[in-house]
């Protein structure tokens, strides 16, 4: 069910800080249930009519400091709890994006941008980080600081047998220590890719095919002949063909061929958020190209090492590579 930005930034821990420590604030509380000044003020005055003046004036200072109060800066943080290998969302409400002077977590500063008119920053769990419970911190213009805690849980190790292709060697421990050593060196070649300093997109991600059926989730460890590999990324059903779009506007940072990963194009969103497209049959797009939202960058395939057609998405926040599936729950 889609799910209103509105409704869905009304789930997340709303959380008026200080320095002094924080105040947890009820959705209802941060979402106008409490009535207007306005409202307050006529219901009164045809209780009591115009002989009690003195109580009219005195609520309606009461009403204007409850309504200073409902609109200064608070933090939304969501989710309040994840497992290791999820992206965080941290979006300041009531402030401008010029008023937040840094978001950090555990002390980290974080790409900070303006998504729906709001400051947000996105945050990606390592799937090694400790789990614990760490701090997210917001300073504002002034000496105003916002405060909200998250608690990072272990993920279930699950491991899986997974079968190299027999165009890449097939199972022989020969055959997965080539694949272990080619990934790394195209990791390695991953890592290196540079980022926009500022977001190149404004609008909600989108999925990269017209039909999104899952066949293989993040996280898990695939097992071949003594060798452990995580997948860090989704796995969609696509035919070979099949056109893959770009899950929002960006820069194409990588377009090659890689052993493993096979035909990969990496699009680079800005402030270290990128979009990795894999084992693809063709690509259309050159290192250097600005694409659009929804534009086919290449169509889907077999190559590298793929047992089947499929295309595999995987999203990286600062270079770690987090599910792509918890990823595009915020733009639901
Ligand atoms: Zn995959």
């Amino acid at each position: 069910m889609k799910v209103s930005p509105v409704c869905r930034r009304g789930r997340k821990e709303n959380i008026a800080g200080s320095s002094k420590g924080r105040t947890s604030l009820s959705e209802s509380e941060n979402f106008g249930s409490i009535p207007s000044p306005a409202a307050n003020r006529s219901y009164t005055c045809i209780v009591i009519g115009n002989l009690l003046k003195y109580f009219l004036f005195a609520l309606a200072v009461s009403s204007t400091s409850t309504a200073a109060i409902a609109s200064g800066p608070t933090l939304s943080v969501y989710p309040q709890s994840v497992i290791q290998g999820e992206p965080i969302e941290i979006v300041v409400q009531n402030a401008t994006t010029s008023s937040v002077k840094s978001i950090s977590f555990d002390g980290k500063k974080l790409g900070v941008f303006s998504y729906q008119g709001l400051p947000t920053a996105f945050y990606g769990v390592d799937i090694n980080q400790k789990p614990s419970i760490y701090k997210i911190s917001v300073a504002l213009s002034g000496t105003t600081t916002l405060s909200a805690s998250v608690t990072v849980g272990a993920r279930q190790k699950i491991e899986m047998a997974f079968d190299i292709p027999e165009s890449l060697g097939g199972n022989s421990t020969s055959s997965a220590n080539t694949l272990v050593s080619a990934l790394s060196q195209e990791n390695a070649e991953l890592l290196k890719l540079g980022t926009n300093p500022r977001a190149l997109w404004t609008n909600k991600f989108t999925y990269p095919l017209s039909q999104i059926i899952v066949t293989d989730g993040y996280g898990y460890l695939r097992q071949t002949a003594g060798v452990s590999v995580t997948h860090k990324g989704t796995d969609f059903h696509a035919s070979v063909g099949t056109p893959v779009m770009a899950m929002n506007r960006g820069v194409v940072r990588l377009a090659k061929r890689f052993t493993d990963y096979g035909n990969t194009i990496v699009v680079d969103h800005g402030l270290g958020l990128m979009t990795f497209y894999m084992h693809l049959s063709k690509i259309n797009v050159s290192v250097g190209s600005l694409v659009k939202q929804g534009q086919v960058i290449g169509l889907s395939g077999q190559t590298g090492d793929a047992l089947a057609p499929h295309l595999h998405i995987s999203v990286r926040i600062g270079n770690i590579s987090i599910d792509p599936l918890k990823f595009m729950a915020f733009f639901k």
